[in-house]
């Protein structure tokens, strides 16, 4: 182990180096160690990759566990009675980065945690309508009409006894945050009944919604899709992306 003039070993420096905190003296001598070894460069670039991370945003990876383990190696509750006479500044820095660190990991993990909450709820959504879709294949009554529009393709399940409907849509256009699409049920004069209202899970390549009619199904004779303001709206005001007739 390679020691300087005041018994410290150079690694142990390297991280208040690294901060720009380290005393003049001690950085002329670690410059100069630096040159001639290779380790302790290692050993720098690993510790500037994390500082750096935790200064920009949330760490995309853990720190190397070499790193980390040495950190935690000199936690003044990790440390000989020896240590810490002689070290004091050092171990606040290893304590104020591991304090960091952890907090990053932290909320790291909070959001990971909520991001799959919410694939799970959608998922769920997914598997529901998906279900729907088989059970509505299953039966002889239902109808299936092919969605035809400009780069959108997809098809429509209806079932006029149980009156259910089960739109599947491919390449569906996303949308601003303060648009919705909206489905119409159109009866013979016309007269449009909202349907649904969703907006496209940028997670998927399709979009599955199931419909159920607020009355008998073979009241109406159309399907439309609309885009519509956050919310949806009373009566289409929206562009229309296509009609199906039924
Ligand atoms: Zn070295």
């Amino acid at each position: 182990m390679l020691i300087d003039h005041q018994g410290t070993t150079f690694r142990e420096n390297i991280p208040a180096y690294s901060l720009g905190i380290l005393e003049a003296e001690a950085c002329v001598s670690l410059e100069a160690h630096l040159k001639t070894c290779e380790s302790c460069r290692t050993e720098l670039a690993a510790l500037r990759r994390v500082c750096d991370n935790l200064l920009v945003a949330l760490p995309p990876q853990p720190p190397l566990p070499r790193v980390r383990h040495r950190l935690q190696a000199d936690l003044p509750s990790a440390q000989r009675l020896p240590h810490l006479r002689r070290n004091w500044s050092f171990s606040q820095l290893a304590l104020g980065i591991s304090i960091l660190l952890l907090a990053a990991l932290n909320i790291f993990s909070i959001v990971q945690v909520q991001g799959l909450e919410h694939q799970q709820v959608q998922l769920g959504h997914e598997i529901q309508t998906g279900q729907l879709a088989l059970a509505m294949l299953a039966y002889p009554g239902t109808q299936t009409l092919p969605v035809k529009a400009e780069n959108i393709t997809g098809s429509l399940l209806i079932d006029k006894d149980r009156n259910v409907a089960v739109l599947i849509i491919w390449n569906l256009p996303r949308l601003h945050a303060n648009q919705t699409y909206q489905a119409w049920f159109i009866d013979p004069v016309g007269e449009r009944t909202s349907a649904a209202i969703f907006t496209p899970d940028p997670n998927l390549p399709f979009t599955s919604v199931s419909m159920i009619a607020p009355s008998n199904l073979s009241n109406f004779t159309g399907l439309g899709l609309t885009v519509e303001p956050a919310g949806g709206s009373q009566l289409p005001t929206g562009p229309r992306l296509f009609k199906i007739d039924f």
